[in-house]
Parts: C-alpha cells; structure tokens; sequence
C-alpha cells in the first residue's frame, strides 16, 4: 500500500476530471482499510469505487481511498437461489457476466454498468427493470469510527431509486466491504409470450425477436442489453461521463398531465407502490425537448443519443460540467417547472448543482 502525495486522479474519475487529491491510496484488504483510518483519522476521507459515478470539482483536501477488496465466493445454495458473497472492489459487469454464463439470473438486466459492487450498493443502481436492491441478501459494511464490522439488511439501508443511506445519513459512517447476492437458478429458456413485449423495454425483445426467434436463452438476454446500451450510452474510451447525470423526477398526476400537454411520446412511467398516481419522467426526454441532445461547447456537452448524459472530451475541469449541468437544470425548472436532482456524487457537495 504506497500513499502518494499531492496525487492527480485523473484515471480514477470517468469524468477524467484533472483534480489532485492530498493524499491517495489503493487498498486491498481490510487491515490496509483500519491502517488507513488510523493514520488518516483527521483527514477529510473518500471512499473510491471505480469514479464512474463521482464528479470532483476541485482538489480534494483529505485522502482519497480507493477500494480493491476482490474476489467472490459461494456462500449457500438451495433449490431455487444461489448466495454470493461478492467483494467491494469487484467490478459489477464482470459479475454479471460470470452469472450469466452460470444460468443464474435477476441481474442480467443490469450488465454494462461500469463500476464496483461497493458502488452499485451505494448508488442503488438499476437498469432494465432490475434493481440492486432487489437481490441483496445482507450487506457487510465497516464502521468507521469503531473499526467494527457488521451486516446490514436491506431493508435497514432504506434503498430507493438510485438512493440509499450509504449516500446519506451513513456516508461516513459505514464503509461498504462485501455483499451478498440472492440469485435464481431461473430456467435455461424463456418465452418472449411471457415478457414485457409491449412494455417499457419493448425494443429489447424487438431485437431478442429479430436475434434469437421467440424463445431466447438469459445469455441471449444480456446480449441484447449489451446491444441496446452500446448503442444509447457514451463509450467511456471516447468521451468523460457518468452516464446518466440527473435522475428521472417523479410528479403527481396533475403535473404528469400538465407535461403530457406539452411533449408528445412522453413515455411516463406510472410508480403503483406509491398508493397514488405518481409518475416517474424521463428527464432526458424533457432535456431533448429543450433542443439540448448534441448541444456542445468547448470540452463538455450533452450526448448526442441520450440528453441525460453530460460528456466531455476528457479535457473539462469540475467546473464546466457543473456549469453544464447547472443550466440544464435551469432550463428544465424554467420549462416544465420540474426540478432535477443529480445521481451523480459531485464533491465537494456545496457544489451539487
Ligand atoms: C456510461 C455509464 C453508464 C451508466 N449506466 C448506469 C445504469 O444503467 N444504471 C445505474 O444505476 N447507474 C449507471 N451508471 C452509474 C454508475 O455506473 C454506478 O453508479 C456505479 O455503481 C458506480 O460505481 P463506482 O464503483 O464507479 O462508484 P464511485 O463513483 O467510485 O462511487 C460512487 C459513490 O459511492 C461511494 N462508494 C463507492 N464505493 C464505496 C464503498 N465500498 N463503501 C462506501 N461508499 C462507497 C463513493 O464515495 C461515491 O459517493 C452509469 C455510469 C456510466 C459512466
């Protein structure tokens, strides 16, 4: 474990922000993490994935602490589910995949997404009617403050959309180390009779059809997520982002109506577990309204195929995306009178937009 000084982070942000940190560290087990917080217990601190979902707009003055914690195991197994205990610093994709490849399911739906375990748990992720949530059995976090470890229930962590208390009340509180994940030993075939076919993700089994025929394998299904993301989300090779920069709002029946006036193909999503009516948004349908789809100046823009993507040319500073950012959220509020809340974790958090 090697402290580096007055250390950029460049290649540890996918925002490729160039900001330096005071301090920076990779771990890889839990002594080197109570080493550090012994050490370091009077800096300010921030725990790393792999910064796909953090934007710095300037130095960090603490240490930044990047998490390695690999490795993943079998930790129990009955008739209908698999339990896997799976590491901080796994990278969440690679998982995915080997589950997939194993024909087990419940997570299929979310291959692609960049990033850690630790981060997924954080950020809540989700994508394609799957949720992170929904499959964690415990999660075993660290205290900060007493060095003890522990496990948690989901349902003590009050996840919600791309929400949960490790980006709240808990942030730094509780270090994430591993988690355990619930998965279905599903069947090898699936019928698209039984799919969402004419639901939200109808160009999925489109492709699934146009691909495979009317009975696709979950290999097939995860083939055709890859499909569809590479084709919506910026490739982080070419540009900086954190894919979705904003999350969809969610608004009562009278302002869903106000919007359904002014946007045709609105594609609201109607939220039943809300016991009202209550509609999630695309806010990147709202912000492709706005003109805002391609818009660019100097080294930061909005992503041609997805408006809710803020990307750059790996050459902006914090401050020109939260620039950016900043009058989308401007316009959107003018407009439509929503108001946009960021997923992304901008710090110093003064600076959130
Ligand atoms: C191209 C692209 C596409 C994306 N698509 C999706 C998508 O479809 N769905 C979706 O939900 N998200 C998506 N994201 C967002 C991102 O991939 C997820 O939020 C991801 O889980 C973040 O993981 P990370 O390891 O990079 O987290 P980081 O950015 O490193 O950290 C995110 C936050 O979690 C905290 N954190 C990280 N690890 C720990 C830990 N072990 N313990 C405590 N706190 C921790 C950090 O302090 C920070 O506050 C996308 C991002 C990109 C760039």
């Amino acid at each position: 474990m090697k402290i580096k000084k007055n250390f950029s982070i460049k290649d540890f942000n996918t925002f490729s922000v160039d900001v330096k940190a005071k301090y920076f560290v990779e771990i890889s087990d839990i002594d080197e993490l109570k080493k550090i917080l012994k050490d370091f217990s009077n800096e300010k601190k921030i725990f790393l994935g792999e910064g796909t979902n953090t934007l710095f707009v300037k130095d960090w003055d603490g240490i930044v602490v990047k998490i390695n914690f690999l490795g993943k195991e079998i930790v129990n197994e009955n008739e209908n589910n698999i339990f896997v205990k799976v590491n901080a610093g796994e990278n969440w994709s690679d998982f995915v995949d080997w589950a997939v490849e194993k024909n087990y399911a419940g997570i299929e739906g979310m291959v692609m997404i960049p990033g850690t375990l630790g981060g997924a748990v954080t950020q809540s992720i989700g994508a394609y009617g799957q949720e992170v949530k929904d499959v964690l059995s415990s999660i075993e976090v660290l205290d900060i403050e007493k060095h003890k470890i522990f496990k948690l229930k989901p349902e003590e962590c009050d996840f919600s959309y791309r929400y949960s208390n490790f980006k709240g009340d808990w942030k730094n509180k509780y270090i994430v180390i591993a988690s355990t994940v619930r998965l279905d030993k599903g069947p090898s075939l699936y019928s698209l009779a039984y799919s969402k076919k004419y639901g939200r993700y109808k160009s999925v089994y489109e492709d699934l059809e146009k691909m495979v025929g009317d009975k696709y394998t979950i290999q097939d299904f995860a083939q055709a997520i890859k499909r569809q993301r590479e084709k919506k989300l910026p490739d982080l090779e070419e540009f900086g982002s954190c894919g979705s920069f904003f999350k969809n709002p969610v608004v009562d029946f009278k302002k869903y109506e106000e919007l359904e006036q002014k946007i045709p193909d609105l594609q609201p999503y109607p939220l039943d577990n809300l016991g009202e009516k209550w509609f999630k948004i695309p806010a990147g349908k709202l912000l492709d309204e706005l003109g805002l789809k391609g818009y660019w100046n100097d080294n930061v823009g909005v992503f041609e195929k997805h408006a809710l993507c803020i990307v750059t040319n790996k050459n902006a500073s914090g401050t020109e995306i939260v620039d950016l950012a900043n009058r989308m959220k401007k316009s959107v509020e003018k407009n439509y009178g929503v108001e946009l809340v960021e997923e992304v974790d901008v710090l110093p958090k003064h600076f959130s937009t």
